[in-house]
């Protein structure tokens, strides 16, 4: 059975306590290969080798510096096939969807943040005639990168690139329920020349190794991508250290959708928004609130398009939908559909979990579902299920449905469908959310802040922003 390895100091090693993980096929539900149950002396390692590489790695020039980020991104596209491959296996996703999406998107972060350095400045002001002030933006040093399972390699790359651009060296730790591609990733480190301890890769659990990357002393900044609780847990023990956090936490995101809006795209988005990747991405839209003149023509043709929908084989490229991550994660899923009922609730599409045929019989599928009938304030509504379930439900006035909108404790992303440039307009204005796409979803321009309000974390990632992450200014002020 395959046996995934920590990367340490260039190194590919196993645990120091030779003690081993199950990873699953969640297409399957089999055990398919071991990942090393690492914990706190592992992690040492890993920052002293990142600690006596901070020098050399933050005084390399950083076209040289870009030059091997470069490499890293050509041979991920060179591994294409496999990287889709092994994120599929890993995590139950189509493999079309990965080798269209998540991997594409690995190289493009390695490749955007490699050549923005280049273009990386920093302010001056001139004081009148008395004084100039100059920032100096200076790698942090040690920084740790913790990342989730729904974007494996795309979510690992999207923290590692801007850290090492910035001549930071990186302790990583990837989930431990999807750490394969990251494996694979540090394969093709080693093959771009990328000098032994910048990047390190720890793999191992959330409350071993990730919690071991919190406490450290040395480790001075932490970005962190998933669940609020656990962005709880991380914020209360690196504050009281004084660490830098960015934490990108989770989401209950309203579409909102006029009877204005052009109804094709709308209904053909509105399908992706609440089941691509089997509704686990953060920016799903969960909670879709129609406009009552066309409620019952959208939800009639929602119903039809999403029953129409093949959940399948991720290898089969026919699948819309693939397997849940985990049976865990489903058992947690089904379980929200039988709150859905309890707060009354009807299941108008899909609702159950699906037993495949052949070798899938065993995986973790389940039917996309639409649940209609629910309060906003209720637990289902207002709760992240993070899985292939929406709710639905009419509203009749703007002030209505953007109260909805904000009712919750989370700030992720909204989407607006409408015709009217001044009611989109309204609405991005007033909308509780770090990020708003109106007529449209999921399109990234990789040089905008993205992140979140309220409970959906702190600080923005994205373009010069992660950059302003990963450095610490120091103002200079030079006397005229
Ligand atoms: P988790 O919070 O469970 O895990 C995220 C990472 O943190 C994993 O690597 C996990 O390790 C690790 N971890 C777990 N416990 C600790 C701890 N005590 N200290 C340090 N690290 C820890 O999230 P999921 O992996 O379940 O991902 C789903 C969540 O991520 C959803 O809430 C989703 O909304 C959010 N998300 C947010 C995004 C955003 O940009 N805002 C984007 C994508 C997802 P292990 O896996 O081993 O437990």
């Amino acid at each position: 059975m395959k046996k995934i390895l920590n990367y340490i100091n260039g190194t590919l090693v196993e645990a120091k306590n030779k003690q081993w993980l199950d990873n699953y096929n969640p297409s399957l539900g089999e055990v398919y290969s071991k990942i090393p149950d690492s914990d706190g002396s592992d992690l040492e390692d890993a920052y002293k080798a990142a600690h006596a590489a901070f020098p050399g790695w933050s005084k390399t020039p950083k076209e040289e510096r870009a030059k091997i980020m470069l490499k890293i991104a050509s041979l991920i596209e060179e591994r294409s096939d496999e990287l889709s491959l092994a994120e599929s296996m890993d995590n139950g996703k189509p493999v079309k969807l990965a080798s269209a999406v998540d991997i594409p998107r690995a190289a493009s972060n390695m490749h955007f943040f490699a050549t923005g350095i280049l273009h990386y400045g920093s302010e001056s002001q001139q004081l009148n005639s008395v004084a100039i002030n100059y920032t100096l933006r200076k790698p942090i040093g040690v920084v740790g990168c913790i990342s989730p399972w729904n974007l494996p390699l795309y979510l690992f790359t999207w923290k590692i690139a801007p850290a090492l651009a910035t001549g930071n060296t990186v302790v990583a730790k990837p989930s431990e329920v999807t750490p394969m591609t990251a494996y694979l990733f540090s394969e093709i480190c080693i093959a771009a020349g990328l000098p032994k301890g910048v990047l390190n890769i720890v793999h191992g659990l959330g409350h071993k190794v990730g919690d071991a990357i919190t406490h450290h002393p040395g480790i001075k900044a932490i970005s962190f991508t998933g669940g609020t609780k656990t962005g709880e847990i991380i914020a209360r023990t690196a504050a009281p250290m004084f660490k830098k956090l960015s934490l990108e936490l989770g989401g209950k995101n309203p579409n909102i959708i006029f009877a204005d809006c052009d109804f094709e795209k709308a209904l053909k988005t509105t399908l992706l928004s609440s089941f691509a990747n089997q509704g686990q991405i953060c920016l799903c839209g969960s909670r879709i609130f129609v406009e009552k003149p066309i409620y019952e023509k959208f939800k009639v043709a929602f119903i039809e398009a999403t029953n129409k929908l093949k959940v399948g084989d991720p290898k089969n490229p026919q699948s819309n939908l693939g397997a849940i991550v985990s049976e865990e994660h489903l058992t947690k899923i089904l379980s929200y559909v039988a709150l859905a009922k309890e707060e009354g609730g009807k299941v108008i599409a899909g609702g159950n979990k699906l037993t495949l045929d052949g070798e899938l019989s065993g995986g973790y599928y389940m039917e996309p579902t639409i649940i209609e009938g629910l309060s906003y304030d209720c637990r289902t509504n207002q709760e992240e299920i993070f899985g292939p379930v929406v709710t639905i439900a009419p509203f009749e006035t703007e002030q209505e449905v953007l109260m909805q909108a904000n009712s919750t404790v989370y700030g992720l992303s909204s989407t607006v469908w409408t015709e009217s440039t001044s009611k989109a307009q309204r609405f991005a204005q007033q909308l509780e959310a770090g990020i708003v796409w109106i007529n449209c979803w999921l399109v990234r321009d990789l040089r905008t802040p993205f992140g979140g309000v309220k409970n959906s974390g702190v600080g923005r990632e994205g373009g010069f922003n992660a950059f302003n992450f990963f450095t610490e200014p120091t103002n200079v002020c030079l006397k005229l």
